[in-house]
């Protein structure tokens, strides 16, 4: 496959049916993407499966052990070379588009390190080439995280979307935010369908979506339009 994710978490079984179900099983099943879930209590010392300890200089709760993640790296890399390692952690550099499409277009074996309790001795810091974090918030580990990344950067995979489907005009890839989209019914609750969309002026419906997609980034989200690549037509949209 173009991509494989193996995802070292200490509960496996969260993730197992983002990489079974839906387009991520399919991808799996079609040989585009790979995605491997280990337990990191496999590479554990002790008879106890213990991965973690007690923070040292003391406080609440527990720290996963550098050990048993280098151990466990080690036994990953002996089954097949790593390209990167990310470590995902709140005090990362934050997940975007632009990350899972720079990802996407990479490739290779990707290591996603989920934490626990308080997250992993520093030392661990040695071990990755990426610190990665998916927002301002703190979740309780980092599986939800993985999921979110594997879901982002794999639609990106070529193939992994049906030719029906595209993700040009997703929100972010153009730069702006998504314009509105209407199916059956043509009327409901007293809120018809614009008739633009009607018209089959293929021109004309562009159009619109263009200025649909300035209207609601300039509400919403002003701070994407100083890097959206506007052109002279849209800035004229804008003014209006
Ligand atoms: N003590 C850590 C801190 O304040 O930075 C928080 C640890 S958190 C409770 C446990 C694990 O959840 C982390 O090690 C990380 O893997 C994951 N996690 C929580 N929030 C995250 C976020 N916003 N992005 C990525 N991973 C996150």
């Amino acid at each position: 496959p173009a991509l494989t994710f193996s995802v070292l978490t200490l509960f496996p079984e969260l993730l197992r049916p983002f990489a079974s179900e839906a387009l991520l099983g399919k991808a799996q099943a079609r040989g585009l993407v790979d995605v491997r879930l280990h337990d990191l209590r496999d590479w554990a010392a002790n008879k106890h499966h213990k991965v973690d300890d007690t923070p040292y200089g003391g406080g609440a709760g527990m720290v996963i052990r550098v050990d048993v993640v280098a151990r466990a790296l080690d036994a990953l890399r002996a089954e097949r070379p790593i390209d990167e390692v990310v470590m995902l952690t709140p005090a990362g550099e934050t997940f975007r588009q632009a990350t899972a499409e720079a990802w996407a277009a990479q490739g290779g074996h990707w290591v996603i390190l989920c934490g626990r309790y308080e997250g992993f001795d520093a030392r661990v810091e040695r071990l990755v080439t990426r610190e990665v974090s998916i927002g301002d918030f703190v979740m309780m580990g980092g599986e939800a995280a993985a999921a979110c990344i594997m879901e982002a950067v794999s639609r990106l995979v070529p193939g992994v979307l049906g030719a029906e489907a595209s993700h040009q005009d997703d929100s972010f890839s153009s730069g702006l935010l998504d314009y509105p989209e209407y199916t059956r019914p043509p009327e409901w609750a007293g809120e018809g369908v614009p008739a633009v969309l009607q018209s089959g002026n293929h021109a004309a419906i562009a159009a619109w979506r263009r200025a649909q997609a300035l209207g609601k980034t300039y509400q919403r989200r002003p701070d994407l339009l100083p890097t959206a690549g506007l052109t002279p037509l849209d800035s004229a949209e804008l003014l209006r």
